[in-house]
């Protein structure tokens, strides 16, 4: 069969560099000629952010960030850009930050250069969100696609291993799920093996040394192709599950990810055995299953939805809300039957077929 495919790559600049994210914001700023920098980082980043803001015209310092961007905090962070007149936004902190950013620059069109301090991979993404009475809106547009992103992993150092694992294994499901999302192509694929390999073998290295500089590299690496791939492959399956449900029941963003991924790997895997044999090569098993479930064990991964908030009584409903979002190109049937089944295993931490869940 002849190769036929069309692939979209966004345009970005990337800085990679331990130790180097002052500097790398100081040249960013004067190639972009910015002189008036709104930085907005969460008050636990505080401390990073000066640090690494410190030689920048800074005009503004915003704090209010919140998970899931709540309009609210988006209204007043806009209007505290305008207010400033800020030529440039710099975030430094996880997805809730870079989310914030990506939110002002959606309604103002000012530039982002993003500093990621945890695995989440939105600043590689024109994906924006925003949340109004417990309900996620997300979109598309090119503008809240930071012009910038500057990688350190010095900044991921103080990120605790369990908070690491699970947002690791977030950008873990960015890779699994572009294998079948709806524009999944050669590229993208290539993207997500790679992401795959080198997140995996970078959580395995932060498990056993968390203050290693080469486990912190190799995963913040790894998440950055991640973000890349699920940009151009778009969200399958797994994506539409989680979004669901971290919309409807508050559910913590990475835990939840972590947690349902090795059930619709599970489910769709057989459906898709080009993916199936990618994804198992980047883990380095012989079936996707119980590669993942190898690595979970290694790395205590977060085992049930039952122990994030979740109440086995909002299963029923939860696979209603998520029926008119599941992919009409998804590799298996994936029914109310198929999606309360999941979500009932997900939520116990049920083993899966082809193995022990962590
Ligand atoms: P988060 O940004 O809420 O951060 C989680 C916690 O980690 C917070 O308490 C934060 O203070 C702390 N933290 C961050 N960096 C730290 C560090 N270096 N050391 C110690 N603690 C640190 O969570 P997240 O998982 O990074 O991001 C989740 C959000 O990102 C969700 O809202 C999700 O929807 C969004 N997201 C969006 C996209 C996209 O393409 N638009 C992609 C992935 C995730």
């Amino acid at each position: 069969m002849s190769l036929t495919f069309e692939n979209i790559t966004l345009g970005q600049r990337v800085l990679f560099g331990y130790g180097r994210a002052a500097q790398h914001l100081s040249t960013e700023v004067d190639r972009l000629r910015a002189r008036r920098v709104m930085v907005i980082a969460a008050p636990p980043e505080a401390g990073i952010a000066d640090r690494v803001t410190a030689d920048l015209p800074v005009v503004l310092r915003h704090s209010d960030v919140r998970p899931h961007v709540p309009v609210e905090q988006a209204d007043a962070a806009r209007a505290a850009a305008a207010e400033c007149g800020a030529d440039l936004l710099v975030c430094v902190g996880g997805g809730s930050t870079t989310g914030l950013a990506k939110a002002v620059a959606l309604t103002t069109r000012l530039p982002v250069v993003a500093v990621p301090t945890t695995y989440a991979g939105s600043e590689a993404t024109n994906v924006w969100g925003l949340t109004e009475a417990s309900r996620k809106t997300t979109g598309v547009d090119d503008a809240v696609l930071p012009v910038t992103v500057v990688y350190d992993s010095e900044l991921t150092l103080s990120l605790p291993v369990d908070l690491s694992v699970a947002s690791g294994l977030n950008a873990v499901a960015h890779c699994v799920d572009s294998m079948w999302a709806p524009r999944a192509n050669p590229v993208n694929q290539a993207f997500a093996m790679e992401g795959l390999r080198a997140v995996a073998d970078g959580l395995r290295r932060i498990v056993r040394e968390p203050d290693a500089v080469d486990g912190r590299d190799a995963t913040l690496y790894g998440c950055y192709l991640s973000g890349v791939a699920f940009a151009s492959a778009g969200s399958g399956l797994h994506h539409k599950i989680c979004h669901v449900l971290g919309g409807a029941y508050d559910l913590p963003h990475a835990q939840t990810h972590a947690t349902v991924l090795p059930y619709v790997l599970e489910l769709n895997a057989p459906g898709a055995p080009g993916a199936a044999h990618r994804i198992a090569g980047a883990l380095g098993s012989a079936t996707p299953v119980a590669g993942l479930n190898a690595l979970r064990k290694e790395l205590d991964a977060p085992r049930a939805l039952a122990d994030h908030g979740m109440r086995r009584e909002d299963i029923p409903e939860a696979a209603r809300l998520i029926l008119p979002y599941v992919p009409p190109d998804n590799p298996v049937q994936a029914g109310i039957e198929e999606l309360t089944d999941l979500l009932t295993r997900a939520w116990s931490g049920e083993p899966t077929r082809d193995g022990d869940t962590a």
